[in-house]
This record gives structure tokens, C-alpha cells and sequence, in this order.
């Protein structure tokens, strides 16, 4: 089959778009035929060069295809269905995984990270991990939900406890994790504001996902924005994964006893806190990493319903892999960028 993989850590130049042997599926697996893959600024980290990443490797991690082979041991799916590909790898029998946290487990990684992900033709899967899709969503929508979604749905419902009536601060309105943030938020009937760096983004971020106020971080402060909007009272949840970019600002924005939770750190991951805020303002900060199995379906629940709504921005063929990752790293789209193989 054909694949995109690096033998060397680096810039898009190391991704090679070459032949390799087609996996075979073990009987509790399931061959998908990859029809599409959507990029993260995962994938950009782990072609950097990330512990734990051997090579070479193949990167990728929202798989989206038709089911090619189904094992002997695996019942309920039939070949020729749309599905996705659960983003997640765990080991599915320790304490953690049968309680249903498989974000816990102790070998828990992102396809695409520590093991092969999606930028290929045919990718094995664990019957585990295939959900199938309804007709209503085409292969690149589908593409765009799992990571960001799950991500978005873990952060706000299963780790901040979103109630109606809150107001949240999504950083980044363009972003994967923002587009679904923001939805999700205002499915719960709360009070969005977002951030982005053009009117154009916030036009989109009001019009398409209906936020209800937006920022330019280029041209405002984002702490003073908030405290115009909220009367000075700040925000209930911060949904951050910018980073050392925004951190400082992110925390003045919380009302006492707000939320904030993390889930990246795209602009660098060393920042500062003051323990006196922390404390005196009773504040929360909660680290975020992926969602479980339980949360994807959930979520997934939604979108299928039309609740929620993926946002491609654009799509490469796999071959054009390089200029895909170059288009990912100008941050200039509004929503995915997914690659055909
Ligand atoms: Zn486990």
C-alpha cells in the first residue's frame, strides 16, 4: 500500500509518500480501507520528534474509511460499512480500560503518536475502536470530529462540569478544539467568547458556531475584553490549549472559584503561576488528555444527530502530505484540514 511516513524526525521535508507491505489484521481486527485522515498539530509535534515515537513511523490519527475484512473474531461489523476509527490506542483489559477510563491506561497513546496512525491506505483497527457512521456525514466530515470532539467533550463536560447558564472562554475559535468547544458549550445553553486572530475567524466563530462574543487577540486584551463582557466578573471555564501565549491572560479571565482546563500548549508549555491567586481565588486547573471511549461515543451521538457540526476547511490528496503540514502550521485555516489517500 501506499503510506506517508518519516524514517528521520524534521520539518514537512522528511514525510515521504512511499510503498510498504499492507498490514495484516490479526482475527480480533479489522482491515479499513482509509478514505480519510484529518491533520492535528499532533501530527506536527510527533514529525518534530516526540519520546516514545519509533520510526520509522506513520503519522495520523482521525481514520476515517470502509470496513475491507472483518476478522473471525469480531461480530456486529460488516464489510462495506462506513466507520471511524476510535483515535486511541489502550490496552482494554486493565483496571483502568474496563472502568471505562481508558484515557488512564498505563499504555494509552494517540494513533499517529506512539503507535502507526491513519496517513495510509489500509489500516488494521481493534474491533474496539470501529464505530460506524451514518450516511449523513461524508468521509472528510466524519474525519474531522473524533480527536477534537472527544478532546472538547472531556475537557468542558466530563472534567469542568459545564452547566447551563455558564460562561466559558474558548480560546482559539479556529482551531479543532475550539470549533467543538464552542458548539458544545453553546449546546448547553452557555454564554461563549472566543478568541481569534482575524474579524474574519469571528465572524465565523459568531455566524457558523454561534458564539456570542469575540476577540482579537491581536488587537485586544484578552483579560480586558472579558471584563467588559462579563461586567468584571470574569468566566466560569477556560478552555485553553494555546499555551504560553495566552496562560497569563487565561487565568485574569476566571471569575473566583472559574475553571480553567488545558489540553495543549501550541505556543510552549513552560509558564508561570502565583500560588496566592491560585488559592485566594480558589481557582481550578485541570490538565485535559484526550477523552475515553464512553466520552467519543457520546459525543458522536450529537454530531450524527446534527447537534454538532464538523468544519473542514480543506482537504489534500495523501500525496501532497508535505503541503498539507505546511498548511497546518501557517494556522490560517477556519476548521480541518483532512488528506484523501
Ligand atoms: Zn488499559
Amino acid at each position: 500500500m501506499k503510506a506517508v511516513r518519516f524514517h528521520q524526525f524534521g520539518g514537512p521535508e522528511v514525510l515521504n509518500y512511499e510503498d510498504i507491505p499492507d498490514p495484516q489484521p490479526r482475527k480480533d481486527q479489522v482491515l479499513v480501507r482509509v478514505k480519510a485522515c484529518s491533520l492535528n498539530h499532533l501530527d506536527l509535534w510527533v514529525r518534530q520528534g516526540l519520546p516514545g515515537v519509533k520510526l520509522p513511523h506513520i503519522p495520523g490519527s482521525d481514520i476515517v474509511g470502509e470496513v475491507l475484512e472483518v476478522g473471525e473474531y469480531v461480530s456486529g461489523i460488516k464489510s462495506g460499512q462506513s466507520v471511524i476509527v476510535a483515535p486511541m490506542h489502550f490496552c482494554g483489559h486493565c483496571a483502568k480500560c474496563v472502568a471505562g477510563l481508558q484515557n488512564q491506561c498505563r499504555e494509552f497513546t494517540v494513533l499517529g503518536n506512539a503507535v502507526d496512525g491513519g496517513d495510509c491506505e489500509l489500516f488494521a483497527a481493534p474491533a474496539t475502536n470501529v464505530i460506524p457512521v451514518p450516511d449523513s456525514l461524508d468521509f472528510n466530515q466524519a474525519a474531522s470530529v473524533p480527536l477534537v470532539f472527544v478532546t472538547a467533550w472531556h475537557m468542558l463536560v466530563g472534567l469542568a462540569q459545564l452547566r447551563p447558564g455558564q460562561t466559558v472562554l474558548v480560546l482559539g475559535a479556529s482551531s479543532g478544539v475550539g470549533i467543538a468547544a464552542i458548539q458544545i458549550a453553546k449546546m448547553f445553553h452557555c454564554r461563549v467568547i472566543t478568541t481569534a486572530g482575524n474579524e474574519e475567524k469571528l465572524e465565523k466563530a459568531r455566524t457558523l458556531l454561534g458564539a456570542d462574543h469575540g476577540i482579537n487577540h491581536y488587537r485586544q486584551k484578552i483579560s480586558e475584553e472579558v471584563r467588559k463582557i462579563t461586567n468584571k466578573e470574569g468566566v466560569d471555564i477556560v478552555v485553553e490549549h494555546v499555551g504560553a501565549a495566552t496562560w497569563e491572560e487565561s487565568l485574569k479571565c476566571l471569575k473566583t472559584a472559574g475553571t480553567l482546563v488545558t489540553c495543549g500548549a501550541t505556543t510552549g508549555s513552560s509558564v508561570g503561576i502565583d500560588l496566592r491567586h491560585l488559592f485566594a481565588r480558589q481557582l481550578r486547573l485541570l490538565g485535559s488528555y484526550m477523552g475515553t471511549m464512553g466520552e467519543l461515543n457520546e459525543v458522536l451521538g450529537h454530531v450524527f444527530a446534527g447537534r454538532l457540526k464538523p468544519v473542514v476547511d480543506r482537504t489534500f490528496p495523501l500525496s501532497e502530505i508535505r503541503a498539507a503540514h505546511e498548511y497546518l502550521a501557517k494556522s490560517q485555516m477556519f476548521g480541518k484540514v483532512v488528506v484523501n489517500p
